[in-house]
């Protein structure tokens, strides 16, 4: 059965059809097709997508190729107005960067900016764990950076950071990360939007919606709406890397007010998207039919982990992305090399959440690798 055989068995499940039997059946069908070794590891350790692109991005990539020799100018530009018309704005709302990472640098860079002519102090107020890339350019223009530790159930303490900023005399960037990376979890848009409101010119947001494609909780609502709005105070930060599986062509993008849009625009290169990268996104945005696969087979990804998670009694966070954060009994480092000797790459611990595996959901076909491996480590008694 090839992967797309076994995602539409996948998708009658996903629809809540006749299930065990058939799922068991697909799974087991696909048991045999793995050869892991050290030349050919599982990586499910960097949140990439296994599925691989979407074979209409690399046939636009393939057509793009022979007029590559000019600057990339026409095909971003169709990509800012695609993305600008996906989210029923203007092209002047978008701003594209090299991964969203690049997108976080500028607008870190243009806070740290307004904050020195302004001639006012600035802090990063980050939730902890999280991505850290806003933390890391926030060092690098000496800003302050004030971690606020995730609560017991690993929800954001909002009310904390909150306070924090309003006591702070400058100028505040709030880093969120939604879903978080690395429990995978949500902050529902309710407690969101609340803070956003009230808040002073004094704090800006960075809201990271990185997985936002893979979210299926209704109480999720996209931070682009607050743009929507007209508020002046954030930016949300997209990025091709993930549902659409472009990591390596390095196409994010941020969306915001055009006035906010022109600041960090002005921290950017001109053409700062290659040609590839540009045509690839386009063509990923428009194939409705991948984007849907890449969701569906996610979401089988995680009900396989997450099935034998639960049979091995093992506690996880309640995931809505392309990971899973999951507790591991021991050293986590024991653990890692551990899965790294089987030849399955896995995540990193994320202190101060000491005993959590973050765990990327590749293919269902890895996912169900995946689980041979972990029960025989039951067996051995290292789960
Ligand atoms: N934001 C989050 C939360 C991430 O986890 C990552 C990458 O893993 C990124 C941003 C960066 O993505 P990219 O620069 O590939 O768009």
């Amino acid at each position: 059965m090839d992967r797309r055989s076994f995602l539409k068995t996948s998708s009658a499940i996903m629809g809540g059809l006749a299930v065990n039997s058939l799922f068991n059946q697909a799974v087991a069908e696909t048991k045999t097709q793995f050869l892991l070794d050290a030349q050919h590891p599982l990586l499910l350790n960097f949140n990439e997508n296994s599925l691989g692109m979407s074979p209409k991005a690399k046939d636009a990539v393939i057509a793009a190729l022979p007029s590559s020799f000019r600057y990339p100018d026409d095909a971003r530009a169709d990509l800012i107005a695609a993305l600008g018309k996906h989210y029923a704005l203007t092209d002047k709302h978008v701003t594209l960067g090299n991964g969203s990472s690049e997108t976080i640098q500028a607008a870190v860079a243009m806070l740290a900016a307004k904050a020195r002519q302004q001639n006012q102090g600035l802090q990063l107020i980050t939730p902890d764990p999280t991505f850290n890339y806003a933390e890391l350019y926030t060092q690098s223009f000496a800003g302050k950076i004030t971690k606020v530790p995730l609560k017991e159930d690993l929800s954001f303490d909002l009310k904390k950071m909150e306070q924090l900023a309003d006591e702070f005399d400058g100028l505040s960037i709030i880093y969120i990360c939604n879903p978080n990376n690395p429990t995978a979890m949500i902050t529902p848009a309710s407690e969101l939007s609340e803070w956003m409101h009230k808040s002073s010119d004094k704090q800006f947001f960075i809201v990271d919606e990185a997985y936002a494609e893979f979210v299926e909780d209704p109480k999720f609502i996209s931070a682009i709406e607050l743009v929507k709005q007209g508020k002046n105070n954030l930016v949300v930060t997209r990025t091709f890397s993930k549902i659409f599986a472009l990591a390596g062509l390095r196409v994010g993008y941020g969306i915001a007010t055009p006035e906010v849009i022109a600041a960090i625009d002005a921290f950017l290169p001109l053409d700062n998207t290659n040609t590839a990268g540009a045509v690839a996104a386009l063509a990923s945005l428009q194939d409705k039919s991948f984007i849907a696969y890449s969701l569906k087979s996610n979401n089988l990804s995680r009900k396989i982990v997450e099935t034998a998670l639960d049979e091995l009694g093992i506690t996880y966070a309640p995931s809505q992305a392309n990971f899973i954060f999951h507790k591991v009994k021991g050293d986590v480092k024991t653990y890692q090399k551990r899965m790294a000797d089987a030849h399955i790459m896995v995540g990193r611990e994320f202190p101060p959440a000491m005993g959590w595996s973050r765990l990327t959901l590749g293919t269902p076909e890895e996912m169900e690798q995946f689980v041979i491996v972990l029960k025989q480590f039951r067996e051995k008694g290292w789960v």
